[in-house]
């Protein structure tokens, strides 16, 4: 992709929501552009290690047969084995888990962890289907990649739809295919069969640290502090939970049904209670109920997608008003609205830097799982909590150093690193 391209992104972004494969690609060219890199070591970095679809067929409970397509795409090993989470959408296509696969590898590169990247994804709406068509689904999916999976190889977690119960599910049927049990062969288990203390937390713990660096270098104190949350799932309930606690307001959270908003604070707690007994946050009472998409123009100290790609985009952006951008979700903002943001001068943590806690933890976990030998909650957290200041402070110099933005900044580094190991390892054979 020539420079030109890059620095007129309009074109591309004419449609309201830009792929994610385009974003992820002018985001890798852009940061090899200003690194420098050969043509050799990009073609190598852009080129998918390897790509898999397969059929899903099984058994419903009304005793039809569904076919499903699922996709395993391994980004890069340069660094370690492969990692990624598992998606269930009816919106994932190839493009996405390419997009995402890659992305996890220049994240675990960024948090210096000895992982690369992978993803996969599964096209169906689990909101349709009963547990045990979802436990077939994962039976049988993760027989059809199990031939490139494994705790050497590439290790699975949990990502939009899936959970522990479906990381289990993973386990136990790696374990029978296999013959032995691999706690390594996937990470975001229960604790019960060889999960780790603070997992389920771990991507809003490393969110949250993050939105505490970043109020730091703005000056911004973080009691009473406004805070908007699109999503509230694993990351985005979490995050809401984590912010409440420590005195933020939470104004306005939304999820696939609607928004709420209570420009007071909403009772973080109450409202999670609420969503464990009904599913949703619709019909809390002690808020408000808006549109979806205004939740995001809301004014507030601190927005934080946590819900699905391209949420920010050019219909949108000006109307966005925050102080810090914390991105939750992979690939919330595009190309057009990145540049608008920027341009009113919001701080943008990016996804790769900020939702890096999932993977810490994962990598924590799959630790813990090969040594038998567990650790406790303070470990695991204050453990995270290093890594993440870390990588923070390691992207704010790079953005100071370079006059970047953060994004920019957080890419030169993960693919930086990634292109060393590649250099190091050398061409085989
Ligand atoms: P999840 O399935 O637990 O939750 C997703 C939430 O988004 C749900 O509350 C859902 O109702 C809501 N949602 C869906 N469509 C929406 C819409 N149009 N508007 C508002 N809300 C909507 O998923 P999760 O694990 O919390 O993941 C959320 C995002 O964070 C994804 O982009 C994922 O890739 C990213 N992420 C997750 C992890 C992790 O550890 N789970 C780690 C890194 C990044």
């Amino acid at each position: 992709m020539s420079q030109a391209t890059l620095d007129h992104p309009q074109t591309q972004d004419a449609a309201q929501v830009q792929s994610p494969l385009d974003l992820a690609m002018r985001l890798f060219e852009s940061a090899a552009d200003r690194l420098k890199l050969s043509e050799n070591l990009r073609e190598m970095l852009r080129t998918f290690t390897r790509i898999l679809e397969v059929a899903v067929p099984i058994r419903m409970d009304s005793g039809a047969i569904r076919t499903f397509t699922g996709y395993r795409v391994q980004h890069s090993d340069a660094r370690g084995p492969f990692k990624g989470g598992i998606r269930y959408h009816p919106e994932v296509t190839m493009d996405e888990v390419k997009a995402l696969a890659m992305w996890m590898t220049w994240k675990c590169a960024l948090v210096n962890i000895p992982f690369g990247g992978a993803k996969g994804g599964v096209v169906c709406d689990p909101r349709e289907m009963s547990p045990t068509e979802i436990e077939r689904l994962t039976r049988r999916f993760t027989s059809s990649i199990q031939p490139i999976i494994g705790p050497d190889q590439d290790i699975p977690a949990p990502d939009v739809n899936t959970n522990p119960q479906v990381m289990s599910w993973i386990l136990d049927t790696y374990s029978m295919n296999t013959g032995r049990r691999a706690l390594g062969c996937v990470t975001g288990k229960p604790i019960t069969v060889g999960g780790t203390l603070g997992r389920l937390g771990a991507t809003s713990m490393g969110l949250a640290e993050t939105i505490a660096a970043a109020a730091k270098t703005l000056g911004m104190p973080l009691h009473e502090a406004r805070i908007v949350i699109q999503g509230f799932g694993n990351v985005g309930s979490n995050l809401a939970a984590i912010l409440h606690e420590r005195g933020c307001r939470v104004i306005g959270v939304s999820d696939v049904n609607c928004a709420l908003v209570n420009r007071s604070r909403l009772d973080v707690p109450a409202l999670m209670r609420h969503v464990r007994e009904t599913g949703t946050i619709q019909g809390f009472p002690e808020a408000e109920e808006v549109d979806r998409e205004a939740l995001l123009e809301i004014e507030c100290d601190v927005l934080a997608p946590c819900a699905l790609g391209s949420a920010i985009n050019r219909t949108n952006a000006d109307r966005v008003r925050t102080r810090i951008l914390a991105e939750g979700a992979n690939g919330p903002t595009t190309t057009i609205a990145d540049r608008i943001l920027r341009e009113k001068g919001v701080f943008i943590l990016p996804d790769i830097l900020a939702n890096a806690g999932g993977v810490t933890v994962s990598y924590f976990e799959w630790v813990q799982g090969i040594q038998s030998f567990f650790w406790t909650e303070e470990e695991v957290n204050s453990r995270l909590k290093g890594i993440m200041r870390t990588a923070y402070l390691e992207t704010f110099a790079m953005a100071e150093r370079e006059k970047i933005d953060m994004r920019s900044a957080a890419h030169m580094i993960g693919v930086r690193r990634v292109a060393d190991a590649i250099e190091t390892l050398g061409l085989y054979p």
